[in-house]
């Protein structure tokens, strides 16, 4: 039975297995869909397309993008990264496993589809979400938390999981048929793996895990620094996006140094220059490094950090050369790389 060609749909669409899937559901179902793609800035694909080494295979496209020229729907990639600060500061129901607030994460981006559902004319949204995923936002009590808080109560619809759920309100009024969804629930990807093989979709991101910085243990304890040292309300736009570039070491209360790890990096961090101490090394090949220095730094904390910035270089040993620019104002460095134990002691 073909459904009704007026009625919308609208996903929260990221391109993996499980939002293709749920999309693919509804379209066989004859439901107009469109997607809605949020990129809130902690997402590490986008990332890694932005800064994988060119050497390296190619990166992938945007997910969300592909899935949508390939099922042949209008997609809406919306940047919601400022306004979603506040979401990783003050999370109401808390973190999980790291500094994921993902049920409040949950809450801030369905109220935003709430919204699209009007100003794109559909009835309800549907997500690609397997009840019981992921331990924090996918129990049935998470979901339904989420719901109530995003004044969304019946109208998300979760295709892979629906019939484990109560019928939401496009079942109940027939938009959707029920007995064509699926019950699916847990942290295996098998069945999602093996319901893909048949319906031939096989160009899909492998389901790896972790496709946002915030459930990355090395990621949430940089976060974690910046929250003790400059204070949670104090987050900025610029520390989310430093914090996913370079080594990250911090030496005292004072002074943090960032090390790029490749061409890449090193190009990255010196469009951040501004307002933050710049080590080079004018004699070798070397990594750029720039220092966030509370307050007036002494001069053996400058030699401290050169010292860091001459460990990264070519030149492993010895009395090592070092510029120290900070405001226009150059002072040179002559001094000894810093030990492995010390970077040890030092890296977040
Ligand atoms: S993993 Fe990240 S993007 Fe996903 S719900 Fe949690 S905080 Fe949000």
């Amino acid at each position: 039975m073909k459904m009704d060609r007026r009625i919308k749909a609208l996903g929260m669409i990221s391109g993996g297995l499980d939002s293709t899937l749920a999309t693919k559901i509804l379209l066989d179902m004859g439901l107009e869909v469109e997607g809605v793609n949020f990129s809130t800035g902690f997402c590490v694909t986008e990332h890694s397309r932005n800064f994988k080494d060119p050497d390296k295979k190619p990166p992938r496209p945007n997910e969300a993008l592909r899935l949508s020229s390939e099922l042949q729907f209008k997609l809406h990639i919306i940047d919601v990264s400022k306004d979603y600060l506040p979401v990783v500061t003050s999370p109401r129901y808390g973190y999980g496993q790291n500094l994921n607030p993902c049920i409040d994460c949950r809450i801030f981006m369905f109220k935003r589809m709430r919204k699209l559902m009007d100003d794109f004319g559909a009835q309800f949204m549907f997500t690609g979400e397997v009840l019981g995923q992921r331990p924090m936002s996918q129990h049935r009590e998470a979901l339904k938390t989420i719901e109530r808080d995003s004044h969304l109560t019946g109208l998300v619809l979760r295709p892979l999981s629906a019939a484990l759920l109560d019928p939401t309100i496009p079942e109940v009024k027939g938009w959707v048929d029920r007995s064509k969804l699926l019950a699916l629930s847990g942290r295996s990807r098998k069945p999602q793996m093996s319901i893909a093989k048949e319906a031939g979709l096989e160009d899909y991101p492998q389901p790896a895990g972790g496709c946002c910085y915030l459930t990355d243990p090395q990621y949430a304890a940089k976060l974690q620094d910046v929250f003790n040292h400059n204070g949670k309300e104090n987050l900025t736009h610029e520390d989310v996006l430093l914090l996913k570039v370079g080594r990250h070491l911090r030496l005292s209360k004072k002074i943090k140094v960032i090390v790029g790890r490749n061409e890449r990096e090193n190009n990255f961090l010196k469009v951040y220059e501004k307002g933050r101490h710049v080590f080079r090394i004018p004699d070798h090949p070397s990594a750029h490094v720039l220092a966030e220095i509370k307050g007036e730094p002494t001069g053996e904390e400058l030699r401290q950090v050169a010292a860091v910035a001459a460990r990264y270089s070519d030149a492993k040993e010895g009395a090592v050369r070092v510029e120290h620019w900070y405001n226009d104002t150059l002072e040179i460095f002559e001094t000894a790389p810093a030990q492995e134990a010390e970077l040890e002691a030092w890296r977040l």
